[in-house]
């Protein structure tokens, strides 16, 4: 009889992925990603990560048996996945699968953000309506702008695709311009230029070393004093406080952020201001979408345990085999 192989989850999980680890494999649940807390005798059985916590090169080397890392989340910056493919550690995240509902949820953002509803919303409710009248005209619209995407990925694409319904022209940066041909969005060679040329900004690129603050002071001087921000991807991409610093000073008009810089704890100034629109990184969050990242989560471990390619393998990943 083979033992099922050992899968480790260090730190919070969906339920999902927990039930269907515990169902398909020997499962290991430890408080957070500190070897230390894996009994020393049981360390080598380790095969497979399954997380969406921080994995560092130390804890990747603390299991000489580790196979895969399978991260909850398309986002996997948390993982040292450099030091995972020189290991011959395979590690996967959860593409396309979140997509649709992640740029949803940016639409309604940049709306929330741009005409105050929730403010509206909280308007009504605390009987404002009926005592003072109607809530006040917004001072900013959607009407007229030029929107920028800077990460026009998979996500960055679908939510183009919604603002083309919106009938607003769109621009946008990448490292390298996209060779398919079949969009006619106009690439800007930098992040200045593409907020210099729109009054929308929406940042959706990985979060990570090569994003760390990218979007900083000189960015929203660019972006002016009509501008608006918008953040669905990482809080690391942005220098918070040349942020509010911006946004206090009227540097840029508003912003609208579902990540932030140290989560969950967002900056007391940040909250203070009276144009920014927050949410609780729950760009994802519904049942129905992080039900299937935990599929895939847990399928991309079956797979690559019983000796199958990896169903969606990470860039660093992507050349690693079970000959390896
Ligand atoms: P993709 O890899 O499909 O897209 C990323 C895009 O960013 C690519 O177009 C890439 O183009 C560009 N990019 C990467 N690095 C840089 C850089 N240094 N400078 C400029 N452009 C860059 O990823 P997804 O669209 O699937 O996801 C994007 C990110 O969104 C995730 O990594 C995650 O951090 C975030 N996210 C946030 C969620 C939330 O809950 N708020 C939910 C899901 C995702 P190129 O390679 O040419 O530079």
């Amino acid at each position: 009889d083979n033992p099922k192989p050992l899968v480790l989850i260090p730190g919070k999980i969906n339920d999902r992925v927990r039930e269907r680890v515990k169902a398909e494999f020997d499962c290991l649940e430890i408080e957070r990603a500190d070897a230390s807390l894996v009994p020393e005798h049981r360390r080598s059985e380790v095969r497979a990560i399954a997380s969406m916590t921080v994995i560092d090169a130390a804890f990747i080397n603390a299991f000489e048996n580790l196979s895969i890392i399978s991260n909850f989340g398309v986002g996997y910056d948390g993982i040292d996945a450099v030091h995972a493919a020189l290991r011959n550690v395979m590690v996967t995240n959860t593409p396309d699968v979140l997509t649709d509902e992640v740029a949803d949820t940016t639409i309604a953002l940049i709306l929330n953000t741009l005409r105050e509803f929730p403010k509206a919303e909280a308007y009504l409710r605390v009987g404002k309506w009926a005592s003072q009248g109607n809530y006040p005209l917004t001072s900013l619209t959607l009407r007229g702008r030029t929107a920028g995407i800077f990460g026009l990925g998979r996500i960055g694409l679908a939510i183009a695709r919604r603002l083309d319904g919106f009938d607003i022209p769109i621009r946008y940066h990448n490292r390298s311009k996209r060779q398919d041909i079949s969009f006619p969005y106009r690439y800007e060679e930098s992040l200045v230029e593409l907020a210099d040329a729109v009054d929308l900004l929406i940042c959706v690129v990985p979060g990570g070393e090569g994003t760390e603050k990218v979007v900083n002071a000189e960015v929203f001087e660019a972006l002016g004093p009509n501008g608006v921000f918008i953040n669905v991807g990482r809080g690391s991409t942005v220098d918070e406080e040349a942020m509010i610093e911006a946004l206090s000073s009227g540097k840029i008009a508003a912003a609208g952020l579902d990540v932030f810089a140290d989560e969950p704890n967002v900056p007391q100034a940040l909250l203070d201001l009276p144009n920014v629109c927050v949410l609780p990184h729950v760009a994802s969050a519904s049942i129905d979408t992080r039900n299937k990242m935990a599929n895939l989560v847990v399928d991309n471990l079956a797979a690559w345990l019983s000796g199958n390619p990896a169903l969606t393998p990470v860039s660093e990943a992507r050349s690693l085999n079970h000959d390896d």
